[in-house]
């Protein structure tokens, strides 16, 4: 006797393949009905004998298509209706969305084939891609993620376009971006007034760059300026022009053995550059590589990662295929990532020497992600393309939450039942047009999901502009406002992405620049037992005047400064720190010190890695954030078999570590003329065992053994390395960062976990 049963599928299943997969399913067990999908996933309904339909229910789970991720599958039965045929159905839009939205993909293996086959009729079409690959977030503009409802609507079928999207047993049924070169976006080259188009638009491309001119290429997620990375003259023009002076620019080359003669690859990494998602990731230089050196001016690490468009792969052909390409962000300085036409010519017209423009509009930019390799596997730096908008997955119900995030690499986070969407990387939001791109990209977040934010979390910092639109967001919607300390949120985002329950005590150790404290002073060297919803400030580094704020964050020599006149030690001229500082300054500054004039206390690990940089002559100015830090950690990763300085820890309320012992040493080391390499590495392994100790105290007085580690300062893997396996040598189980970046951009996810259990905690 034939049944019916209506299934729910949730979960990533739609852009993935999944209705394909039903249909085939079906037609092969000779099930009747229909698949279709709607705002919060995949319906189908189903009938035929019991055990086939058991059959049909066991292998949907079992054996989905590679790139789904089901969350759950709901059964009901229905009446029968005597169906044989199994058909795909339109979608539906009504209800409200709890689907996932698919991430961007990079080019499948398959199209790849495709793409350099002179026979297939993509061959070389910069646009090809298929159910398995291509673009996603950034073309979709609502749900359910259907073509009209992707910036691909404008773009008609043409008639053999049409048949592979209707015909169920082909790879391209039912891919929403499908497209050909008949039928589909196309390229253009413009530099001045000259246009040229298609294969000539590529070949002038190439030889532009291999002229040593600059190239704003539009891509998935927004332009990218691209130059030749052996070319010094064309990255130092580029620099100059985009006001970026010593950042490091990241690389793009075309496989596996042109990136080998550039960095080594530690385990993992070689995974992780070839992974769908491919981000950018930064690893250790080769002295010989063939990139020049204004690339990453004294930067110990390379940002290098693969093609993941079809336009990337022809762009890296024939001519350029040996050539490193520079890959930056298009944008000016720190504002967002152009992706429009219009916006890249009026933003990038005095940058870029010339254009490769597409008519595929970008509906959403997304910049590319960044992470570094710790222990083989992925340490986020930055979460954006191919990881967003996929949610981070927490240990239970939230509240609806928006969340803020802090002040530099803003992200934000909404949550959702168990999931927290955390947005792409908006960049630092101190100017309008990076505030406007907050706020775009959180209406687009908020009509997607469906998310109506019942409290909004914030940082305590009260001159974060993040804290003041949320305080007026909050405000005209007459919703609670709930500011999380920094460092709290910093810890509770790394339970969060390891789906820990908050209301488990832990030991969190956040290493960072900043961070507002309760008492005014700048955190930033913090132990914290973090306890239901609240924390207890166990321990941190003792505090030493920050003079001036900023200018001594862009001048670590300043920050040398401020450390010896804390510890009592002469600002003797043999110093490099005290040659670095001007004459005059450094009377001001000793001034300032003496009678505590704009001297906030600080307890900064970020400001106390730029005063050893700077004392040991290794960096005195920053040319980009924690430039000392990765200066000295690179430093670091060259000496091996060195001790700890001497430090000590203070009893009280909260312990204070006291880094003075480790100065005197330092500076003892260095007028002996000990190798800048083995003081760094010793000071690396002084701050693991400090806070070993502090741990080791704090398990005593606690019982706790769980040791979570975040903020910015741990992405330096040298520290993290030394601290964990410190940690783990004596038992502790330790929590690092792997989904989302321990820096800032990692900030809102804690934020609104916190916001979420305080809220579900009142009710
Ligand atoms: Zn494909
Ligand atoms: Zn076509
Ligand atoms: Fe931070």
């Amino acid at each position: 006797m034939a049944q019916r049963r209506r299934y729910r599928v949730s979960g990533v299943v739609q852009g993935v393949g999944f209705r394909p997969f039903v249909f085939q399913l079906a037609q092969r067990l000779g099930v009747g009905g229909h698949v279709g999908n709607d705002s919060a996933g995949v319906f189908i309904e189903a009938e035929g004998e019991p055990a086939t339909l058991d059959q049909f229910e066991c292998l949907l789970r079992v054996q989905p298509p590679p790139l789904a991720r089901i969350a759950s599958i709901q059964v009901e039965r229905i009446p029968p209706l005597g169906e044989r045929d199994f058909r795909i159905v339109e979608s539906r839009a009504e209800g409200r969305a709890t689907t996932l939205v698919p991430a961007d993909l990079s080019l499948c293996d398959d199209c790849l084939r495709e793409l350099f086959d002179p026979s297939d009729r993509r061959y070389r079409y910069p646009f090809i891609n298929c159910t398995h690959c291509g673009p996603r977030f950034t073309i979709i503009q609502a749900l359910p993620y259907d073509r009209p409802l992707t910036t691909m609507a404008a773009f008609a079928l043409c008639e053999r376009c049409a048949a592979e999207y209707a015909d169920p047993s082909n790879r391209r049924f039912h891919a929403q971006p499908i497209a050909c070169p008949t039928c589909g976006p196309r390229v253009w080259f413009e530099k001045g007034a000259r246009r040229f188009e298609g294969e000539a638009a590529l070949q002038r491309t190439q030889a532009s760059l291999l002229a040593g001119e600059i190239v704003a290429l539009k891509g998935l997620g927004g332009f990218h300026l691209a130059c030749d990375a052996r070319n010094d003259a064309a990255v130092r023009a580029l620099r100059q022009r985009k006001a970026r002076p010593t950042k490091p620019l990241a690389l793009m080359v075309r496989d596996l053995s042109l990136v080998r003669r550039l960095v080594d690859l530690p385990e993992g990494a070689e995974a992780l550059l070839l992974s769908r998602e491919r981000p950018i990731v930064l690893l250790p230089r080769r002295a010989d590589a063939p990139v020049a050196e204004s690339v990453a001016p004294g930067n110990p690490l390379l940002g290098v990662m693969l093609p993941y468009t079809p336009l990337h792969y022809l762009l890296l052909d024939g001519v350029l295929e040996d050539v490193p390409l520079v890959m930056t962000s298009g944008n000016r300085s720190e504002s967002p990532i152009a992706k429009d036409n219009a916006e890249a010519q009026a933003h990038l017209g005095d940058i870029a020497d010339a254009f490769l423009f597409h008519d595929r509009p970008i509906h959403t930019r997304c910049d590319d992600s960044v992470v570094r390799v710790f222990r083989g596997l992925a340490l986020p730096v930055r979460r954006s393309r191919g990881y967003v908008p996929l949610p981070v997955m927490l240990p239970s119900l939230l509240p609806e939450v928006l969340a803020v995030g802090g002040e530099l690499k803003a992200t934000f986070c909404l949550t959702q039942g168990e999931c927290a969407y955390l947005s792409q990387h908006i960049g630092d939001v101190e100017n309008i047009e990076t505030l406007q791109a907050f706020e775009e990209a959180l209406v687009h977040f908020t009509q997607l999901f469906g998310v109506q934010p019942q409290v909004v979390a914030c940082d305590l910092h009260p001159n974060y502009h993040t804290r003041r639109w949320a305080e007026a967001w909050a405000k005209a919607r007459a919703l609670p406002l709930v500011a999380v300390q920094h460092h709290h949120a910093h810890i509770a985002a790394c339970l969060a992405e390891h789906g820990r329950d908050l209301r488990q005590p832990a030991i969190g150790i956040s290493l960072d620049g900043t961070g507002y404290g309760e008492d005014g002073a700048v955190w930033g060297g913090e132990v914290l037992i973090v306890d239901g919803l609240r924390f207890e400030r166990a321990a941190h580094l003792a505090y030493v005047p920050l003079p001036g704020g900023d200018v001594s964050v862009r001048r670590p020599y300043r920050m040398a400064l401020a450390h010896l006149w804390a510890a009592g030690v002469p600002w003797d001229d043999d110093l490099p720190c005290v040659q670095a500082c001007p004459l005059e300054e450094r009377r001001v500054l000793a001034q300032q010190l003496e009678r505590g004039v704009h001297c906030a206390p600080t307890s900064s690990a970020g400001r106390l890695f730029d005063a050893v940089a700077s004392l040991i002559g290794v960096c005195h100015r920053a040319g980009y954030e924690a430039q000392a830090a990765v200066e000295l950690e690179g430093l670091a990763q060259q000496a091996t078999g060195a001790e700890a300085y001497p430090f000590a820890v203070r009893d009280g309320r909260p312990l204070r570590i006291e880094v003075v012992p480790m100065l005197h040493a330092i500076l003892a080391d260095f007028r002996i003329g000990t190798y800048p390499s083995i003081i760094a590495l010793r000071f690396h392994i002084t701050l693991a065992q400090a806070l070993l100790a502090v741990c080791l105290r704090l398990r005593d007085a606690h019982a706790l053994n769980t040791v979570v580690l975040s903020g910015g300062v741990f992405q330096n893997v040298v520290l993290t390395e030394h601290l964990a396996a410190g940690l783990e040598s004596r038992g502790f189980e330790v929590l690092t960062h792997r989904c989302v970046p321990p820096n800032d951009g990692g900030l809102a996810l804690g934020q609104a976990v916190i916001a979420g259990l305080r809220l579900s905690g009142a009710t």
